[in-house]
C-alpha cells in the first residue's frame, strides 16, 4: 500500500455527512497543495494544533481508535476553550508502516468525533516514522467575543465542569497492571464545544484542564494578574475516585491531565447562569473556589487549613528531582 492509498483511504473513511444546505466552507479540500476554505463573513479563524507522540501522550498499545478519537479531542477542547466553532481539521499522521488494518481504526475514531461536532478533514501529512499524530483543528468566533486566560478579576468564581482526575487515575491504573480498571479508559474526554459557546459574553476567562487544574489554573491567574483559592472538598470527583484515601484523591484532582474539561471564571452576578447550563447542557458545573487578589494558587480544606500538593501536573523537559 501506497502513501497516495492511505490518504485516499483516510479522505473516505473520515468522511462527515452534513444536513442538506449545510455550509461547511470547503472550497477545496484534500487533492492539491493546499486546502483553500471560506470562513463566514463576520468572523473570525480560530486554529489550534496538538500532537500525539506514542510513549509520551499514549501508551505504545493503545488502540488506533483511541489515538484517532483522542487526537481530535484535545484540539476540539482547546477550541472549546476559546469559545469558537470548530469546523475543520489538517492531520500530520507518521506511521512505521503502511497498515491500512491502522488506518481504519484510526479513521474509525476520529470519525466518530468529527461528525458529531460536524469537522472536516480537508488536508494533511502522510510520512514514515516513528508513530506520531498531529492535527491541527480550525474553527471560528466572532470578533472580539473569543474567551481567554487572561480577564479574571477578584470575587469572580472558579468553576470546572465534568470530573477531573479520573483519567490520570485511569493511566496510573493502567501501568500498575489493573486491568479491571481498563474500563475507565471508554470514557472518552468529550470536548465540551457546547459549553465554550455559552460561556461567550459571561466568562471572564477560560481554560481547558489537559496538564492538570493547578498548572491551567496558573496560568489563568498569571495572564489575569490575580491569584486564585480553592476549596478542596468542593473538587468534583470522578466515579472511579470513590473511595481513595484523601490525599491521593486531592493529588488526581489537583494535578492529574488529560480529562479535558473547561475551567473558567465567572463574575458573581453571572452565576445563576450556571443552573441554566447544567440542565440544558446536561453538565456538571462545580464552583470550586474564587479568584482573589492574593498571590499564586493556595488550596484550603473544609476546616480552612491550607494544603500543599505534591507535583503541580504535566509539563515536557521538566527535569525531575
Ligand atoms: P504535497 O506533496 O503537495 O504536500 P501530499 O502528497 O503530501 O501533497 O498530499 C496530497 C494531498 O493529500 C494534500 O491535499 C494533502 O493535504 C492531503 N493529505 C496528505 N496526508 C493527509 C492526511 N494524513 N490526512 C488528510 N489529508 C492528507
Ligand atoms: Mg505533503
Amino acid at each position: 500500500m501506497k502513501e497516495f492509498e492511505l490518504i485516499r483511504q483516510i479522505q473516505r473513511e473520515t468522511a462527515v455527512s452534513y444536513p442538506d444546505g449545510f455550509e461547511h466552507g470547503v472550497k477545496l479540500g484534500i487533492g492539491d497543495d493546499a486546502a483553500v476554505l471560506e470562513v463566514p463573513p463576520d468572523q473570525h479563524l480560530v486554529a489550534a494544533t496538538d500532537t500525539l507522540n506514542a510513549g509520551v501522550h499514549f501508551p505504545l498499545d493503545t488502540s488506533p481508535l483511541d489515538i484517532g478519537y483522542k487526537c481530535l479531542a484535545v484540539n476540539l477542547s482547546d477550541l472549546a476553550a476559546m469559545g469558537a466553532t470548530p469546523r475543520w481539521a489538517l492531520l500530520s499522521l507518521s506511521l512505521p508502516k503502511a497498515d491500512p488494518e491502522w488506518v481504519h481504526l484510526f479513521s474509525k475514531g476520529l470519525r466518530s468525533l468529527a461528525q458529531l461536532h460536524g469537522v472536516t478533514l480537508v488536508g494533511g501529512d502522510t510520512t514514515s516514522g516513528p508513530l506520531s499524530v498531529s492535527l491541527t483543528a480550525l474553527g471560528f468566533v466572532e470578533p472580539g467575543r473569543q474567551l481567554t486566560r487572561g480577564g479574571a478579576k477578584p470575587g469572580d468564581l472558579l468553576v470546572v465542569s465534568g470530573t477531573i482526575g479520573g483519567a490520570a487515575h485511569a493511566l496510573d491504573s493502567l501501568k500498575a497492571g489493573e486491568t479491571s480498571t481498563e474500563r475507565y479508559l471508554l470514557d472518552r474526554p468529550q470536548p465540551r464545544v457546547d459549553l465554550g459557546q455559552s460561556l461567550k459574553g459571561y466568562a471572564s476567562a477560560c481554560i481547558d484542564i489537559s496538564d492538570g487544574l493547578l498548572a491551567d489554573l496558573g496560568h489563568v491567574v498569571k495572564a489575569s494578574g490575580c491569584g486564585a483559592k480553592i476549596q478542596l472538598q468542593n473538587l468534583p470527583i470522578a466515579e472511579s475516585l470513590d473511595g481513595l484515601e484523601q490525599k491521593k484523591l486531592w493529588n488526581y484532582q489537583l494535578t492529574g491531565g488529560d480529562d479535558y474539561e473547561l475551567l473558567f471564571t465567572l463574575p458573581p452576578h453571572h452565576e445563576a447562569c450556571l443552573a441554566h447550563w447544567r440542565e440544558t447542557l446536561e453538565i456538571g458545573l462545580s464552583v470550586i473556589g474564587e479568584i482573589d487578589d492574593g498571590a499564586g494558587i493556595r488550596c484550603v480544606d473544609n476546616h480552612g487549613e491550607p494544603y500543599h500538593p505534591e507535583g503541580a501536573g504535566f509539563e515536557h523537559f521538566r527535569t525531575r528531582p
